[in-house]
């Protein structure tokens, strides 16, 4: 499966023009509770490169209460996997808009071979020359202590962890004061069906990059600095620009 029967492949092309030529592309591979998010966020701001997370354009359909999220939210709340035609619509519609024309990270994509592969297929219509995988690694244990203590600022999306890193003011946002949320799927049970997933699906994906000789693994244990100055290191040698 492609992913790109949503559009015309000849009309993508002629909307998009010269788009990414030599756009830099970021993926970010890690099972939930690795600070795939929080990680993501200091990378498109460090490197210029937009921010696509599946999880949080998920999460905007359901807020929005949109059709897709009606298929979707159900999975979601089980801990499972959005099937793999939507997603990829959904990831294909968003890149086309102009704010990813030079470049961008994904963030929870891709989940599966498929979606490995129409992402394949999406590069090659847009051109994309510089594509980096990064895999977090983490102890597994490690997972479930980090997602059951997160809160996220209702406004923002800043991420707090109640013991690494705690807001100065219970349930409020140090940055704009807003309220502190739980997603509803990081209760524990939901927690581990989502990591049970993410390792059913996720070898084949692995081994894609791998083979491709694009995939690099991060250590994630520690804290985000040092885990930040890790990916930059591995982004900096691969710099397309120099
Ligand atoms: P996490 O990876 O920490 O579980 P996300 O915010 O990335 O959190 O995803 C939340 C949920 O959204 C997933 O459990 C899954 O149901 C759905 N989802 C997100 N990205 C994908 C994807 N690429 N393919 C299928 N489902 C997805």
């Amino acid at each position: 499966m492609s992913g790109l029967g949503f559009h015309n492949r000849r009309s993508v092309q002629k909307r998009l023009g010269t788009f990414w030529n030599g756009a830099r592309l970021v993926i970010l591979l890690g099972p939930p509770g690795a600070g795939k998010g929080t990680q993501a966020k200091r990378i498109a701001g460090q490197y210029g490169l937009q921010h696509l997370s599946t999880g949080d354009m998920l999460r905007d359909n359901i807020r929005r209460d949109t059709e897709l999220a009606r298929k979707a939210k159900p999975l979601i709340n089980r801990g499972e996997l959005v099937p793999d035609d939507i997603v990829l619509g959904m990831v294909q519609e968003r890149i086309a808009q102009s704010d990813c024309e030079n470049g961008f990270i994904l963030d929870g994509f891709p989940r599966t071979l498929q979606q490995a592969q129409g992402l394949e297929g999406i590069c090659r219509l847009y051109k994309s020359k510089s594509i980096t995988v990064l895999n977090m690694l983490v102890k597994p244990e490690l997972l479930i202590q980090r997602l059951a203590n997160r809160r996220i600022c209702k406004r923002s999306g800043h991420i707090y962890n109640l013991v690494d890193h705690p807001p100065i003011r219970p349930g409020i946002c140090d940055d704009d004061g807003s309220e502190l949320i739980q997603r509803p799927d990081d209760a524990e049970a939901v927690i581990r069906e989502r990591i049970r997933t993410y390792e059913q699906h996720i070898c084949p994906v692995i081994d894609y990059y791998s083979v491709r000789g694009l995939l690099y693994e991060v250590n994630a244990i520690t804290d985000p600095d040092t885990v930040m100055a890790n990916i930059m290191k591995v982004l900096d040698a691969e710099d397309p620009a120099k």
